[in-house]
């Protein structure tokens, strides 16, 4: 499948439609999962066109990682999570819903369940409270 550049992640890094921001750079962007598995889920994208791990070029891939590292030291410390996981799906068999490559930071919290994955929508105001956390926990 060719990339799509109307894709809603390619939209969203063009600024064409909002999304609830956290931190960017010049390779990467990252912001709040609209459908969010747990409290302070976090995508994180490069700024290149990429489908998928397939297509992604190394050295943005590497750039992904470092705002994803970066991505669960802050929403460790700003939702105070047991654990972090880094999640990141290839083609629709795998789960992959939207086709701009982009790593999952999904905070995990002691005996409770994940939800769903692209399930329900939040509230804008919860996103928006939760962005503003994550910036302000985001290191140096
Ligand atoms: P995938 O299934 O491709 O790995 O993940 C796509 C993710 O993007 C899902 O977790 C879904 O909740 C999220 N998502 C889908 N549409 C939007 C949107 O318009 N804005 C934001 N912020 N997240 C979205």
């Amino acid at each position: 499948m060719a990339y799509d550049p109307n894709n809603i992640f390619a939209r969203i890094l063009r600024g064409e439609i909002p999304a609830w921001r956290v931190y960017e750079d010049e390779r990467t962007l990252a912001f709040m999962d609209a459908m969010p598995q747990s409290d302070g889920h976090t995508l994180v994208l490069p700024k290149s066109p990429a489908e998928n791990i397939f297509d992604l070029d190394p050295a943005m891939a590497a750039a992904v990682i470092q705002t994803g590292q970066q991505a669960a030291h802050a929403v460790r410390q700003a939702f105070k999570a047991d654990g972090v996981m880094l999640v990141q799906y290839n083609g629709p068999v795998a789960g992959q819903t939207v086709f701009h490559f982009h790593l999952h930071v999904v905070p995990r919290y002691a005996g409770i369940p994940l939800l769903g994955h692209a399930r329900s929508m939040a509230e804008g105001a919860v996103l928006e409270e939760h962005a503003r956390r994550i910036r302000a926990a985001w290191p140096a």
